[in-house]
């Protein structure tokens, strides 16, 4: 059965406040603490909108779901983007940049059918909410943005777009750790492992798969379980480090860092008390 849902949650920890944490303490903690928002982003607007005409093609009925139905689509699928977001409005000065995304996307859309024919596939969720508890009880979630079932097994494969480059060898630890991730939360929550997960490079035209084995699942939930803990030891004494390195300067919060000479502000306690429900007590 085809599932698609988005819900309301309770506190959970997803792969990408996971890897924010890693990568820098003090910036989970302007994000996910003090909530300071961020300037919204052309990438950011572009691949949200390339999300929506992928997952309105897997919504329609398999021999419907062609290049042209897809290409039809993408007005309307950008109009839903901006209406979801208004806060991307300031990124266009003029009707003519809108529409100059608009054929960015039809690029990548083009691309997308040279890689996977959806007519095909079996689809069994999209932009799929997945909650689950780490055996120590951290509350995680994640989006999928497409299952596939196999008809003749019945095995799953998690399938995740993107819209950047896809990593050079030697940096995609934090890429394979996110399929694992995935792979963990429907192991936990579905009581099935995926046969395949992997990430879709849309631009690039290119696919990282990773079959999950029991050391993938084992290893990713023994990070999980460290992370948090360093997370709740950040939150209870109120005090997240910096790392400064070569990622800050595509930090947005720069101005709030003490590297960079800015003041850090304080923490809301409400706010601590909320996150720290990320791990169940019972
Ligand atoms: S500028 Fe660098 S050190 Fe400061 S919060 Fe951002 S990532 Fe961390």
């Amino acid at each position: 059965m085809e599932e698609s849902a988005k819900t309301v949650h309770n506190p959970t920890l997803s792969y990408s406040r996971l890897k924010e944490f890693k990568q820098c303490p003090l910036r989970y903690q302007l994000s996910m603490v003090n909530r300071i928002p961020q300037p919204p982003q052309m990438h950011l607007a572009f691949g949200t909108a390339v999300h929506q005409v992928l997952e309105n093609l897997y919504a329609l009925p398999r021999p419907e779901r062609t290049h042209e139905a897809a290409l039809a689509d993408i007005p309307e699928a950008f109009r839903f983007t901006m209406d979801e977001h208004p806060e991307y409005e300031e990124l266009f000065e003029t009707e003519a940049e809108k529409e100059e995304l608009q054929g960015r996307i039809r690029t990548v859309i083009d691309k997308y059918f040279l890689i996977e024919n959806p007519s095909l596939l079996i689809n069994a969720g999209r932009e799929l909410e997945v909650q689950a508890v780490t055996d120590e009880g951290v509350n995680i979630r994640g989006f999928i943005d497409r299952i596939d079932r196999n008809p003749n097994d019945g095995s799953l494969r998690v399938v995740d777009y993107k819209t950047g480059k896809m990593p050079r060898p030697q940096y995609q630890q934090d890429a394979l750790d996110q399929l694992r991730f995935y792979a963990l939360l429907l192991t936990k929550a579905k009581k099935q492992t995926p046969a395949r997960t992997q990430l879709v490079y849309l631009e690039a035209q290119q696919i990282l798969p990773l079959d999950p084995q029991g050391h993938d699942l084992y290893g990713i939930e023994k990070t999980i379980n460290q992370t948090w803990t360093r997370i709740e030891e950040a939150l209870n004494k109120r005090y997240f480090t910096t790392r400064k390195g070569p990622l800050c300067t595509w930090c947005p919060f720069q101005e709030y860092c003490p590297e960079f000479g800015g003041k850090t502000p304080e923490m809301p306690e409400d706010r601590i008390e909320y996150l720290l429900q990320i791990r169940s007590q019972d």
